[in-house]
């Protein structure tokens, strides 16, 4: 079936009016004809120049059907120093806490993402959020390494049980790329650790689910539960969508972003098995909207599949309406909805990217009113200890005058509204008369 971004409209010289002929016979016969047999799409992913002249220097002799194989992006991580330093121009930074880091949270990248990085550039924002630096090691009060009290919320290996009526359900301990302010830093990419996922961990988070019929919704998260095959995927999902009560399936994930290839057609019929299932794809630069990840996220909304974004507040990196006002309306052509800004999690090390809370609301308030409403996040912070996410909006509350309610437009108008019998706005100092 075609799509409709294969369905460009003609040339303006050529539209046609109704009852009048328009254009050549070709341009003409060119127009699709009803009842004709429909052309197949494309297969394959498109690459871009730059990423093009990116794997031609790099890794020459790749084709571009194995560039395209996740199979082969996913083996081809750039997971260590020597890696790194092949390809990127580290800084004497950059190179120290890569060879001093342990544990956890190691360097991996895809080449497809290195491909959009700065190579000689250690501020290029994409690049700051993989290749680690020495602000890593520093820890600053009210760092945790869980900061959001997950394990103490763990109800089954794997299995966060925190809000009423929905879980969170940890499925792998692996990502195809590592992001150096991952809430998760103290679990991932770290093999034989106190974190164990498997489908034995499964079948007891599987039980719980079972017998906890007020859970409805269920979270996929990890690491990244797109790293896990098509086989396994499909085993878990089917697994959760058989208990009855469950009505609804999440996944989060990165992988669209960062292994756009991941998106087969394959994994997609998988995940079209399962409706009602929503995506929230973790975003965070407008730099990662290629053309690759405009066909990954066009595969999955053509497939009835709701997609939502999740972007991390990051300071020097996204934390500025410049940056994020394209990103959001960038993500609305894609079909993504905006969904969540989130300030960054205290994790240990994390003090060089977190900015203050007023800058979110700046970038809400450059966003509500000046673009179109779907392209305003939620903003909220994940309260420290347990709390859940807390939504901060700015105030547009500015006070009551009688039975009037006052309220501050997106552009700083004040405006009255006739709210008879309400309280709402009375504890809030008059404003002074014009
Ligand atoms: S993809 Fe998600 S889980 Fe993996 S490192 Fe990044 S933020 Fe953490």
């Amino acid at each position: 079936m075609l799509r409709g971004r294969e369905l460009k409209p003609p040339p303006r010289a050529v539209r046609a009016k109704p009852g009048v002929s328009s254009g050549t016979p070709e341009q003409a016969t060119s127009l699709p004809r009803i009842g004709a047999p429909r052309a197949k799409p494309a297969l394959r992913f498109p690459v871009s120049p730059e990423t093009k002249a990116f794997y031609r220097r790099f890794y020459p002799g790749t084709t571009t059907a194995e560039w395209n194989d996740w199979h082969w992006q996913f083996q081809a991580r750039i997971r260590t120093l020597g890696e790194l330093t092949r390809i990127f121009q580290l800084s004497e930074d950059e190179h120290s806490a890569v060879s001093k880091h342990e544990g956890p949270l190691p360097v991996g990248i895809t080449p497809y993402y290195a491909s959009l990085m700065g190579l000689d550039d250690p501020m290029e924002p994409l690049r700051r959020t993989h290749v680690m630096t020495g602000d890593e090691f520093i820890r600053m009060p009210g760092e945790e390494d869980d900061p959001l009290g997950e394990d103490h919320d763990t109800v089954a290996p794997g299995l966060v049980h925190r809000y009423p009526d929905r879980v969170l359900f940890l499925t792998t301990g692996t990502c195809s790329t590592y992001c150096r302010y991952c809430t998760r830093s103290r679990m991932v990419g770290n093999p034989g650790c106190e974190y164990q996922f498997s489908t034995r961990q499964y079948e007891k988070a599987l039980a719980y689910l079972e017998a906890h019929t007020e859970v409805r919704d269920v979270l996929l998260s990890g690491g990244d539960p797109l790293s896990i095959g098509d086989d396994k995927l499909d085993w878990l999902l089917t697994r959760l969508r058989a208990i009855k009560h469950i009505e609804f399936l999440r996944i989060g994930t990165k992988i669209p972003m960062v292994l756009p290839q991941r998106i087969t057609r394959s994994l997609v019929a998988v995940l079209k098995k399962h409706h009602p299932l929503w995506l929230s794809i973790h975003v965070t630069h407008p730099r990662e909207l290629t053309p690759e990840v405009t066909e990954a996220t066009a595969r999955l909304a053509d497939a009835g599949i709701p997609l939502g974004s999740q972007t991390v507040l990051l300071k020097g990196i996204n934390d500025d309406p410049a940056i994020m006002k394209p990103l959001m309306q960038g993500l609305l052509k894609r079909r993504v909805k905006p969904y969540y800004l989130y300030q960054c999690d205290p994790i240990r090390g994390s003090s060089h990217f977190r900015t203050t809370v007023e800058k979110g609301l700046e970038i809400i308030s450059a966003l509500r009113g000046h673009t179109t409403g779907y392209a305003s996040p939620m903003f909220a912070v994940d309260a420290p200890g347990g709390g859940g996410k807390i939504l901060i909006a700015p105030d547009s509350v500015v006070g009551r005058d009688g039975d009037d309610l006052l309220l501050r437009n997106f552009e700083g108008g004040v405006y009255r509204y006739p709210d008879p019998g309400g309280t709402l706005g009375q504890d809030k100092p008059k404003p002074a008369a014009k």
